[in-house]
C-alpha cells in the first residue's frame, strides 16, 4: 500500500528474486575468500510494526479525506503527536527517519489552518510560509500540499525562477508560499511592505530539513529567522515554526538556536520498518606502504568492488554506494571483470550527468532484475528511485548519520529482509565507527551545531535589519546582546546611524541584503573555470582555495578530477582542465596560532581546557604528488603564496611538564605524540558536532609562548567560528575519549591514516606518534571532570 512520505513510493512489480535471508548473504560475503577478520559488528535490526493514532479533531475532514486517497487511513503516531503540538501553537521539531511521513505531520495542522483562513472575508484569514534548502525539495512540497488541499488554499512557489508577472499574484493572493532562505533574504523580507497583507496573517513557518542548517550558512539562516520575526511582530502576527529534521542528538536544542523560540522534540518514530541487517566491515591491509612507510589498507571502494562482485553473482540486488563519479566507474568495471560474461552485463555504473531517459532505462532494469548491481554516486545526487534492494554497500561513511540512513534506507521490501554493510574507509573516524556500533545505533551522538552569535555572521543582518525597519531597544531580545557591542562599531563604520529616537538607521543608498551571500564564508570565493570551454564550473571558499585549488593541484570536484593550470589570485580564478592523473596532491602549509582572549576555562586535573578567540595564520608553501593506488610519494613542488590571517574561535588544551612524565613522554616525543592527538581528535570532532572535517583545522605546539604549555588547538575554519569548536569543548570529555579509543584500537604498529595520519596535514604526517598519543591523551582524560 503507498504511504505518503518523503521518499519515492515504489510502484513496479518486481520478479521474484533469488533471494537469500540476509544472515544468509552475510555468512557468504564472509565465508568466502577468508575474510572472517573484516566483520567487526552484526546489528540485527528488527521489524518495526506501525503505530497508528487518531486523527486530531483539529484536523480539517477535507484533509483527512485526501490523504485517505493517498494511502493513509489514520496517521502514525509521531505524526500525530507532531499535528497536535502544532495546532496548539508551539514550536515542534519533528526529527525521524527516513521515510517517516513527516511531511503530512507538519502540513496537515497547517493546511487546516489555511482552510479556515478561506473562509475569512478576503479569503486569506491565514498564511504560511515553507522554506527548503533546495528549490527542488520545494516544487516537491508545492505538489504535495496541492494533493492534500483543495485548491481554495492556494500554493505557489516563490523562488528566482517565478516570473515577474507572476509574483505580484503571489504575493496577494496565495496563502501557502514555498521558497527558500535566501529568497527570504533577498527577495522578500528586504520588500516587505509589498508583503504586507500576508506577513499580517501569517500563521505557521514550516521550516523543512532544518538540520542542513548548520555551521557558517546555519548561522545566517538563524539570523534571517530572526528578521522574519520582527517584521511579523511589526506588522502584529506571531507565527508559530514547525520543523523538520533528520534524527540527530538534542533536535530541541538545535531548533531553538536556530529560531531563538522554544521547542518541544517529537522523536518516536512509529512508521514500519522491515528487518535490516547491518554489518559493519573493515577492509584488510594491503603489503603496500604509504606516506612515513605506514602500512595502507586496501580502499573502501576496492573492497566495495569485490563484495559486489559477490553478490552480483548470488543473484542479489545490490547497490554500491561510493564518493566520487571516477569511483562508481572503477567501482562498477572492477565487478565487471570479476565476473564472467553472462553476469558481467548485468553491472552498472551510475553517476550525475546521465539524462533522464538514461535514469529511467537504469530504473527499470533494476527493477525488473535484468539489472543486479549498480555502483553510483551519493544518494543526494542518485536522482534515481532504487529503494527496494536486497542489499546495500556503502563504501565509506557518508558523513552524517541522516545520510547513512538514507542510503541503507534503499534497501529492504516490505515484509523482507534486507542487508546493509558498511565499509571503513582509511580514517580515524570510519575506524572508530566499524569497532563502535553503538555510536551508529544507539542514541545519536551528533549535534546540528550552528552560532548565530559570530559577529561576522550577526553584523551584516543587522545592517539588513536596519534598513528593513529602523532597530529599537525592543529588538534586544532577537539579536541578543551581542548586538550591544556590535551595533557602535557597526556605527564607527559608517553603516548604521543612531538617531535621536534611540534607534539606529541604514545610511547607505545599497541594498544591506545584498553584502550578505547565506551560502558563502567571508571573502570572495574563488571561481573555477575550464580552460578548454571558459566554462564555470563551481566555486570554492575564499578560505580554502590555497589548499585546495593551488597551481599544479588535483582538484575533485562534483565527482570529476582536474588539474589545475593556474590559480590567479588578483582575480580570483582558478584555471582547470579536466584530467586523470594517477596521483593526488597534497598541499604542505605553515600556522601559526596566537590567542586572542579566553572565554572559558577548566581545570582538568594539572591539565586545562578552554574555549575563545584565536588568530590562525597560515601559508600554503608547497604541495606533495602522491600515487592514488599506493599513496608513494612521487614528488614535491614549492608554491609561492601569501599568508592568510583568520581570526576564529578555538578549543585548546594543554598539559604539564609533570603530566608528560607521568606519561612518560620524553620532551623529543611530545610533537609527534601532540601531532598525533591532534589529527586523530579532528577527525573525530564530525562524530560529535555535523561539521566536514574540512570545515576544522588544527594545531598543535609542543611549547606555546600564550599557554606557557604544551597545547593542542582545533578551530573553527570560517571567520568568527561556526559552532564547531565550541561544541567541541563542551562535549570534550567524550569527543577526547572517542578519540584516544581510536588511536588505540587500529591495529598498525605506527600509525596509519586509519588513526593519526590526516589527508590534510600540511607536514606530510612527520612527526606523528601513535603510542605516545594514547599516553597524552589518557594523562589528560586522568584529569577530566566526570558527569
Ligand atoms: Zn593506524
Ligand atoms: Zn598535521
Amino acid at each position: 500500500m503507498p504511504r505518503f512520505s518523503v521518499t519515492p513510493v515504489t510502484h513496479w512489480v518486481l520478479v521474484p528474486p533469488s533471494h537469500r535471508p540476509p544472515e544468509a548473504l552475510l555468512t557468504t560475503l564472509v565465508a568466502s575468500r577468508g575474510r572472517s577478520d573484516r566483520l567487526t559488528h552484526t546489528e540485527h535490526l528488527p521489524a518495526r510494526r506501525a503505530r497508528h493514532s487518531a486523527w486530531p479533531d483539529s484536523i480539517r475532514p477535507e484533509i483527512r479525506a485526501a490523504a485517505l486517497e493517498l494511502g493513509v487511513e489514520r496517521p502514525w503516531a509521531h505524526q500525530a503527536e507532531a499535528m497536535n503540538l502544532a495546532r496548539a501553537g508551539r514550536t515542534v521539531v519533528l526529527a525521524t527517519g527516513t521515510a517517516s511521513g513527516k511531511s503530512l505531520g507538519y502540513l496537515a495542522p497547517v493546511l487546516s489552518e489555511l482552510l479556515d483562513g478561506t473562509e475569512a472575508p478576503n479569503g486569506r484569514g491565514s498564511t504560511a510560509l515553507y522554506l527548503a534548502p533546495t528549490k527542488a525539495l520545494a516544487a516537491d512540497q508545492r505538489r504535495r500540499a496541492t494533493e492534500l488541499a483543495p485548491p481554495r488554499v492556494r500554493a505557489a512557489l516563490y523562488d528566482g525562477d517565478t516570473p515577474a508577472q507572476e509574483r505580484e499574484w503571489v504575493r496577494q493572493y496565495a496563502s501557502y508560499v514555498l521558497t527558500n532562505p535566501d529568497m527570504l533574504h533577498r527577495g522578500i523580507l528586504p520588500a516587505h511592505s509589498r508583503w504586507a497583507s500576508f506577513l499580517k496573517a501569517l500563521h505557521y513557518v514550516v521550516i523543512d530539513e532544518c538540520h542542513t542548517y548548520r555551521g557558517v550558512f546555519g548561522s545566517h539562516v538563524a539570523q534571517v529567522l530572526r528578521r522574519l520575526r520582527r517584521l511579523c511582530r511589526r506588522y502584529g502576527s506571531e507565527p508559530v515554526f514547525l520543523l523538520a529534521s533528520a534524527t540527530a542528538a538534542d533536535p530541541a536544542a538545535a531548533a531553538e538556536r536556530l529560531t531563538g523560540l522554544p521547542a518541544v522534540a517529537v522523536t518516536e518514530d512509529a512508521s514500519p520498518r522491515g528487518p535490516l541487517v547491518f554489518a559493519l566491515w573493515e577492509p584488510p591491509l594491503t603489503e603496500y606502504v604509504g606516506e612515513n612507510g605506514a602500512p595502507v589498507r586496501r580502499t573502501a571502494t576496492a573492497e566495495a568492488a569485490y563484495l559486489l562482485t559477490d553478490l552480483v553473482a548470488d543473484g542479489t540486488r545490490t547497490v554500491a554506494f561510493v564518493r566520487s563519479r571516477r569511483a562508481a566507474e572503477l567501482v562498477a568495471l572492477q565487478a565487471q571483470d570479476n565476473l564472467d560474461a553472462t553476469l558481467a552485463n548485468r553491472v552498472a555504473a551510475y553517476r550525475g550527468g546521465y539524462l533522464a531517459e538514461e535514469r529511467r532505462a537504469l530504473e527499470r532494469d533494476l527493477h525488473s532484475g535484468r539489472l543486479l548491481g549498480l555502483a553510483s554516486t551519493s544518494a543526494l545526487e542518485l536522482g534515481v528511485d532504487v529503494s527496494g534492494l536486497d542489499a546495500v554497500l556503502l563504501a565509506g561513511y557518508p558523513g552524517t548519520r541522516a545520510s547513512l540512513w538514507q542510503q541503507a534506507g534503499r534497501a529492504g521490501r516490505e515484509g523482507q529482509g534486507a542487508l546493509a554493510v558498511l565499509i571503513a574507509r582509511d580514517d580515524p573516524l570510519d575506524t572508530y565507527l566499524v569497532h563502535h556500533p553503538e555510536a551508529l545505533f544507539e542514541r545519536p551522538v551528533e549535534a546540528t551545531v550552528l552560532d548565530p552569535d559570530n559577529p561576522h555572521v550577526l553584523a551584516p543582518h543587522l545592517c539588513a535589519a536596519a534598513a528593513e525597519l529602523p532597530l529599537g531597544p525592543e529588538d534586544r531580545d532577537l539579536f541578543g546582546p551581542a548586538s550591544d557591542q556590535l551595533l557602535p562599531v557597526l556605527e564607527q563604520r559608517g553603516l548604521l546611524r543612531r538617531r535621536s529616537d534611540g534607534c539606529w538607521y541604514w545610511t547607505r543608498r545599497e541594498r544591506a541584503a545584498d553584502a550578505v551571500d547565506l551560502r558563502g564564508s567571508g571573502g570572495n570565493p574563488v571561481q573555477i573555470v575550464e580552460v578548454s570551454t571558459g566554462r564555470l564550473l563551481g566555486t570554492v571558499d575564499a578560505a580554502a582555495a590555497h589548499t585546495t585549488v593551488h597551481t599544479g593541484a588535483v582538484h575533485l570536484h562534483r565527482g570529476r578530477t582536474y588539474l589545475v593550470r593556474e590559480l590567479d589570485l588578483e582575480t580570483s580564478v582558478a584555471l582547470v582542465e579536466s584530467a586523470n592523473p594517477s596521483y593526488t596532491t597534497a598541499a604542505r602549509d605553515t600556522t601559526a596560532i596566537s590567542v586572542l582572549s579566553t572565554d572559558r576555562s577548566v581545570a582538568w586535573g594539572a591539565g586545562r581546557l578552554s574555549f575563545g578567540s584565536v588568530e590562525v595564520v597560515n601559508q600554503v608553501v608547497g604541495f606533495l604528488r602522491k600515487r592514488i593506488s599506493t599513496g608513494e610519494i612521487l614528488g614535491e613542488t614549492k608554491l609561492d603564496l601569501p599568508p592568510r590571517t583568520l581570526r576564529t574561535r578555538a578549543v585548546w588544551w594543554s598539559v604539564t611538564e609533570e603530566q608528560l612524565l607521568d606519561a612518560t613522554i620524553p620532551f623529543d616525543q611530545l610533537p609527534g605524540a601532540a601531532h598525533a592527538a591532534e589529527h586523530a581528535s579532528i577527525g573525530l570532532l564530525p562524530l560529535f558536532a555535523t561539521c566536514d572535517r574540512w570545515d576544522i583545522g588544527g594545531v598543535s605546539v609542543p611549547l606555546h609562548p600564550d599557554t606557557r604549555l604544551p597545547t593542542v588547538f582545533v578551530y573553527d575554519g570560517h571567520p568568527g567560528g561556526a559552532g564547531f569548536a565550541e561544541h567541541g569543548f563542551r562535549r570534550a570529555v567524550e569527543w577526547l575519549t572517542a578519540t584516544r579509543d581510536a588511536i588505540a584500537a587500529c591495529e598498525c604498529d605506527r600509525g596509519c591514516p586509519s588513526c593519526v595520519q590526516s589527508p590534510k596535514c600540511g607536514n606530510g604526517n612527520d612527526p606523528l606518534d601513535k603510542a605516545g598519543a594514547v599516553r597524552l591523551l589518557t594523562v589528560l582524560l586522568a584529569g577530566a571532570p566526570r558527569e
